[in-house]
């Protein structure tokens, strides 16, 4: 399977990760025998079409056709199944959504938020989780999902920062 990129280029073409997010989507649907919907299947592509995080609202925005806005409950329930079936996550910090291109169920993950272009990448590195784990139980919390948001500057955008602002 290909992987799309933890934090690409500027100049990528973002084309091709829609693609692999929309065809991983419908393998992942297949599988678990699940419906991706048509409706299901447009925000799921508004929620891929950058690496930054999308708000319900604007989400709303974008779904709306001959100025009639869906009802949010319908974006609400379509959020839910993508993020019930691990395509899609909901970023605590930002109340915002991201693809996930990866996994087909949840899974913990370490999400790097860049607070200067606000392209999010994610990392799924399991040393990470188990020493949340481990340091949860310690103190007897049992972890369901061990999400980390990291907030930092991404590649490009500290290739773009001026040297002495670093
Ligand atoms: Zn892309
Ligand atoms: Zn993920
Ligand atoms: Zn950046």
């Amino acid at each position: 399977m290909k992987h799309v990129s933890t934090f690409p280029q500027s100049d990528h073409d973002h084309d091709h990760c829609v693609v692999a997010i929309l065809a991983h989507a419908e393998d992942v649907c297949r599988r678990k025998k699940v419906r991706l919907t048509p409706q299901r299947r447009q925000v799921l592509e508004i929620v891929a079409e950058s690496h930054a995080a999308v708000g319900a609202y604007e989400i709303m925005d974008r779904l709306t056709t001959d100025g009639k806005r869906p009802a949010p409950i319908t974006v609400y329930r379509a959020l839910d199944f993508l993020i019930t079936q691990g395509l899609v996550h909901r970023l605590a910090s930002l109340n915002a959504f991201i693809a996930c291109p990866r996994a087909g169920s949840r899974h913990g993950a370490q999400f790097l938020i860049c607070k200067r272009c606000g392209n999010i990448g994610e990392l799924n590195d399991h040393s990470v989780d188990r020493a949340i784990a481990g340091a949860a139980s310690d103190v007897g919390f049992s972890v369901s999902a061990p999400v980390v948001e990291v907030a930092g500057l991404c590649m490009n955008c500290r290739h773009d920062a001026k040297p002495d602002a670093a």
